[in-house]
């Protein structure tokens, strides 16, 4: 027992002198009871008799020895209540949970190991000091209401506040607490008003003073931290889901405003699809779209009526099926090599070539190509116009003029009959002045049979020359085809100069030839571009005409070869020029200011240049007089 005791001085729990006054108490009144009892059963030893007494007795020995029993079973309660109570005062010091006694003054009355641990001082230092002196200032008004709620109302009471403890950090804390008598028993198990009363007068006879305060305490710092921690990582979890949630609503209703946009967009693009689509389908030009190899990808409803095909017809054919086999020939099969290589400048330009028709007749076309490309591959768009009624046109048009050269010549061979009568004249009368100087010749002893070689050599020659003069006469007149030779310009200028010889003296007018030597040949109709010089001489001449005699009347004929393999003649007189009211119409048939003139012969001449693959054209400056000048290509133009 003495063991015992130390254990529990040691555990902290001092000997409970309420607890050995009670026991002497209840051992006081039990006598008292018994020998009360044994006084109302009335037993009169001096009355009774032996037999009694003896039965008395035994009845006192059973009961003494049924005593004892009860004492020993009393004695092994208590022991194991004794170490039961050990038990607990050992839990109730190793327990992780710190375990404060107070007093109802606040003063630590019982502690265990886990709060010295908590609060940093060994258990005789806590003992007999308050505990509100460890409360944190900001938690003093908390922790007084929660000590008063204990002792007031008596139930459980929670707390949740720091320590402070010198210079540590601080520490939080909750508290779970309870308010005891002082005899260590809450107060809710005494449920037996009487028993209640008894003791309160007989451990203490001041019920308020004899209160004590347990107190649980659990260390929930690091708990706070870790909540702290999670709050504050909540909180920026919380802003950036926020920021990336406005983010996105953001950009949310930017998608949304796109998708309108696009919406918009989609439905001007339908629009305007369906307006092209008329467009295309309406066009009186055929419209063809060929990928880089040549296949047909699309084709308008023109193109059925140009080549006779249907639209499924054509698609995946190659666009070759519409060409005729020498466009086809000419062009080749590689559409690329032939854009890239042959005809670099093809694209956008307006061409000429033959086509096809699913009959197989040939159709006249005017072609142009533009290239466009999606997601880097090329595709080409030819726009094909029929021009069947214009090559028709084109050749009556033709006709026409070849009808009016006709025309025109047999009127200027009228005009020019003098000059050409003049010109034959002229080997005629040499020839027969030869012939006379032959005679002659023939009529002396032992003539100069050299000398009448040379001259009858020169008969020989008058006599071409008067051929040639008739001949070109008869070319000139004749209705033919354009007969192209390789020829110097500068003799067919020449020549045709010559024509005019007696025209220009009769006019007192100078001629003067500027001629580039050594000019490449040009492919042309000798007969017709002597036509044309001549009506550009003589227009010259008539314009000369007009002019007072004392100024110099002048014509310079210039031949000059231009970049880009081109020759240039030029006719320049200085005449009065032309009026500014006239320059637009001169070139036009018909157009004269000539009383008797037929206005023929520039529209004529022009005609001629261009099928020539030329240009004919003038200029005239005030006081420059006139120049008309004509442009030829060195070599024939492929078509
Ligand atoms: P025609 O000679 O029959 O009038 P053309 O077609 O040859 O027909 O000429 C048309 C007109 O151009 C002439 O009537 C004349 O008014 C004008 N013309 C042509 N050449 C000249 C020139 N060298 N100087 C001034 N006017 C000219």
């Amino acid at each position: 027992m003495a063991n015992q005791s130390s254990k529990k001085r040691d555990a902290g729990i001092p000997e409970n002198e309420a607890d050995l006054l009670l026991k002497k108490h209840l051992l006081d009144d039990i006598r008292k009871r018994a020998e009360a009892m044994q006084r109302k059963s009335g037993a009169e030893l001096s009355v009774m008799s032996s037999t009694e007494i003896e039965k008395l007795v035994y009845e006192f020995q059973v009961h003494q020895i049924e005593l004892e029993l009860q004492n020993e079973e009393l004695k092994r309660t208590h022991d194991e209540l004794s170490a039961s109570r050990d038990d607990f005062a050992r839990l109730y010091d190793f327990s992780p949970v710190a375990y404060l006694r107070l007093d109802k003054e606040d003063i630590i009355k019982k502690t265990n190991i886990a709060a010295t641990q908590l609060l940093g001082c060994s258990k005789e230092m806590l003992i007999n000091k308050k505990f509100g002196k460890f409360i944190h200032p900001s938690d003093q008004d908390d922790y007084y209401f929660f000590i008063h709620d204990l002792l007031m109302q008596k139930n459980t009471q929670i707390l949740s506040a720091k320590l402070m403890i010198d210079s540590r950090p601080l520490k939080h804390f909750e508290c779970q607490g309870f308010a005891l008598l002082g005899c260590s028993r809450p107060l809710c198990i005494h449920s037996d008003p009487h028993t209640y009363v008894e003791l309160r007068g007989v451990v203490n006879g001041n019920f308020q003073d004899d209160f004590q305060i347990c107190l649980a305490i659990q260390d929930v710092t690091e708990y706070k931290r870790t909540q702290e921690t999670i709050s504050c990582l909540n909180e920026k979890l919380e802003k950036k889901v926020f920021e990336q949630t406005s983010a996105l609503i953001e950009s949310n209703l930017d998608l949304t405003g796109k998708i309108e946009e696009l919406k918009v967009s989609r439905q001007q693009l339908r629009e305007r699809e369906a307006r092209l689509n008329a467009i295309f389908n309406a066009s009186i030009e055929g419209i063809i779209t060929i990928d880089s190899s040549g296949i047909i990808l699309t084709t308008n409803k023109a193109v059925e009526k140009i080549f006779g095909y249907r639209e499924e017809e054509l698609i995946g054919c190659s666009y070759n099926e519409l060409l005729s086999p020498l466009q086809r020939k000419k062009q080749g099969d590689d559409l690329n090599s032939y854009l890239q290589a042959k005809v670099p400048n093809l694209i956008g330009l307006v061409r000429e070539v033959d086509g096809m028709r699913k009959d197989g007749s040939i159709v006249p076309l005017d072609i142009s190509i533009v290239e466009f490309s999606i997601d880097g591959a090329n595709y080409f768009t030819g726009i094909v116009r029929d021009v069947s009624l214009r090559k028709q046109q084109e050749q009556k048009e033709k006709e026409h003029l070849e009808e009016l050269a006709y025309v025109s010549r047999l009127c200027l061979i009228g005009e020019m009959g003098s000059g050409i009568a003049h010109e034959v004249n002229q080997p005629l009368t040499a020839i027969a002045n030869y012939a006379q100087a032959c005679l002659r010749f023939i009529g002396v002893e032992n003539p100069d049979m050299d000398q009448l070689g040379e001259i009858l050599f020169k008969i020989h020659q008058q006599a071409l020359k008067a051929g040639q003069i008739i001949h070109r006469m008869k070319d000139f007149v004749s209705h033919r085809k354009i007969y192209r030779v390789d020829i110097d310009i500068n003799t067919l200028i020449e020549d045709a100069a010559g024509l005019c010889t007696n025209d220009f003296k009769r006019n007192n007018i100078k001629l003067e030839l500027d001629l580039t030597k050594n000019i490449p040949e040009v492919s042309l109709d000798e007969v017709q571009i002597e036509q044309v010089l001549i009506n550009l001489f003589r227009n010259s001449i008539d314009a000369l005409k007009a002019m007072p005699l004392k100024v110099q009347r002048k014509i310079l004929i210039q031949s000059r070869l231009k970049s880009h393999n081109q020759i240039e003649v030029k006719i320049n007189d200085n005449g009065a020029g032309i009026d500014e009211a006239h320059k637009d119409k001169i070139l036009t048939p018909f157009f004269t200011t000539k009383p008797s003139g037929m206005g023929m012969g520039l529209s004529i001449s022009r005609s001629i240049i261009e099928a020539h693959n030329g240009t004919l054209n003038f200029t005239c400056k005030p006081d420059e007089g006139t120049t008309f000048y004509f442009i030829l290509p060195v070599k024939r133009a492929i078509k």
